[in-house]
Formats: structure tokens, sequence, C-alpha cells
């Protein structure tokens, strides 16, 4: 049985890629009635340790652990080209006050948006990333999960997740909880990937579902959610916001990661500029999503 984690059906079908990890198969499932993607089953809390533990996660391996030591900090400076865009759609709808980040990294972007004028704070559930925001920064930041961290009713201004919705066993109930701890007029903001809203995404999960075939992805189970612009727009209502905005963004074709075999790496290749265009037009097939919720 697979609860859906958005409308908690019980119907889903699966959907054709799955992990391994542990000795066990996680299979990507798309809830019947509101299309949500997910991993069943969910990883256990002693999965999850071992998963997110420094030997693991800081494994230098391309597919087992999720980052070195210098490549966690190489990809954060790396990640910091998006800051102005991403903050800029957050200044738009609240400019200043008490900025609260969960799963901040190394603290790049919460130094960015304290340059930006925002009383800044956050936590960061890795070590590494917890200490370098002190030490780096001087950042007010404390090492947790959002899960453990105690509810402050009617705190902040704005939340920021990045990269934080899709490693959550429980979104909906997380994205609750920063409801509750945001202001009124307060905002939530979440970026997330979007796998299969880009054209070479659509395409392989097309071609996957017309041969029969299912992909097994090539790193351990950390994104146990799957996000289109619908399901994060559902999602982030649902926990309470009584508004939605969904960006549609892609990251720039020099910037992508290439994995796969040399077909996937060649089809990615030459459909990655025709994709960029039509995201950067018209807003369609991103592979990025920047959700912002309005309280
Ligand atoms: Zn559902």
């Amino acid at each position: 049985m697979s609860t859906c984690p958005l409308c908690k059906n019980e119907r889903s079908v699966d959907f054709p890629i799955y992990y391994t990890f542990n000795q066990k198969e996680f299979q990507a499932k798309r809830c019947a009635a509101c299309r949500f993607i997910f991993l069943s089953p969910r990883p256990t809390p002693d999965e999850l340790t071992l998963l997110y533990s420094n030997e693991y996660f800081l494994h230098d391996g391309a597919d087992f652990g999720a980052h070195s030591p210098t490549n966690y900090e190489t990809a954060a400076i790396k990640g910091s080209i998006k800051f102005p865009e991403i903050l800029g759609w957050i200044k738009k709808f609240k400019p200043s006050g008490d900025f609260f980040e969960v799963g901040c990294g190394m603290g790049y972007f919460l130094q960015y948006a304290r340059k930006a004028g925002y009383n800044v704070s956050g936590i960061e559930y890795a070590e590494l990333g917890a200490r370098a925001c002190k030490e780096k920064f001087g950042l007010s930041v404390q090492q947790s999960s959002f899960e453990d961290y105690p509810l402050q009713q009617d705190r902040y201004d704005v939340m920021f997740m990045g990269d934080v919705l899709e490693h959550l066993i429980d979104p909906l109930a997380m994205l609750e909880k920063a409801h509750a701890m945001i202001r009124e007029t307060g905002v939530v903001a979440v970026e997330v990937p979007s796998m299969f809203n880009s054209i070479i995404g659509r395409a392989a999960g097309f071609g996957l579902r017309l041969i029969g075939k299912k992909k097994k992805m090539p790193m351990p189970p950390y994104h146990v959610n799957e996000f289109t612009p619908a399901t994060l727009k559902v999602m982030i209502k649902k926990a309470g916001f009584r508004d939605a905005i969904i960006i549609q963004r892609i990251k720039a074709p020099s910037s992508i990661t290439l994995r796969g075999n040399f077909w996937e790496k060649a089809a990615k290749k030459s459909l990655q500029y025709p994709n960029y265009v039509m995201t950067k037009s018209f807003g369609i097939f991103g592979d990025r999503l920047l959700g912002i919720g309005i309280k």
C-alpha cells in the first residue's frame, strides 16, 4: 500500500523510475487521484540517518554519496548564480523582515539575503554545513531537521527552502508547519527540481512507458518526491496559503550535469538549448520550480 503524501489517496500507478539502496528497491509511484509522484516505500528513519550521515553523504563517489566535502562547497558557490533571480522574486512579495532558511547548507544564500537587508537565521541538518555557516559567515544557524525544530507561531516574514521539499518524507506537514511559523502577509518560498517537466524529462518518461521499461536511477534515493508545476501549487495551497505562484526556471545549458550513457547524454545536450529558450521565453518546460505561497 502506498499512500499519496499529498492527497492521502491509496491508489497509484508505477512511474517508470526506481532507486536501490540498502538492498531495497524504492519505486516511483504516481497518485491515481492527484498525479503527485513519490517513492514507495519511504526510507525508514534508520535509512535516512545512513543517507545523511557525513560518512555517506560526503562520500566521494559518483554513484554513492551525494557530494564530496570539496564538491559540497563548490556546488554551493556554483549555485549562487541563481541567487539574484530567486531573491528578486521573494522581494517582490516581501522586501524586508525576518528571514528564516530551512536547510541553509553552507550559508551562502542566507548571507546573500542578509546583505540584501533581511534579518536572517536558519537551520541545517548536515553538521558540516551548520558549522560552516557559523565559522564562515557568523550566521545564526542551528543544526536541526525541520521536523525536530520547535514550532514558533507567527515568527517569520519569509521562510525559504531550497532543494529541501523533494527530500522530506512528509512535505505537506512541513509546509503546514512553515505556514504556522509565518506572520500574516508573509511568504514561503520553495525551490525544487522538476525532472519530468523539462522536454528531455517528458520524452524520457513517455519513452520508458512506451517500451514498458523502468530506469534504475544512478544515485541513492535522496529525492523521495518529484514535483510538477501543478502538484507544487496544489501542495502549497493545501498547506493553508491563500495563494501560490509557481515560477518555472531552468539551469543554464552550460551548468547541466550530464549522467547516463552516450545516447542519453547526446539527447540531453541537443535538447537543452531549445528547452532553455522555451523556459526563458514562455515559462514552460522548466527543470526547476520556485513556488511562492502567500499567507
Ligand atoms: Zn494524491
